[in-house]
């Protein structure tokens, strides 16, 4: 996991984030993995297959009993 140490203007922390995201070009799906309990999920709004990337998200608190296997 990777941690943005930049902090915003309007003082909410970002965090480089583990997503996955649509490989549609023309379908801008995306989840955070956080949320994926599947090893090769599929976008919810094309079903396009997802590749895994990261993203810069507001940091919010992980309820996830899942922890990431990286
Ligand atoms: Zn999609």
């Amino acid at each position: 996991m990777y941690y943005s140490r930049k902090r915003t203007l309007n003082d909410i922390p970002e965090e480089l984030t583990a997503i996955w995201s649509c490989t549609n070009e023309s379908c801008n799906g995306w989840m955070r993995d956080n949320f994926v309990f599947l090893v090769q999920p599929t976008c919810s709004m094309c079903h396009s297959p997802m590749e895994k990337g990261e993203k810069l998200l507001p940091a919010v608190a992980n309820t996830s009993p899942i922890q990431s296997k990286q």
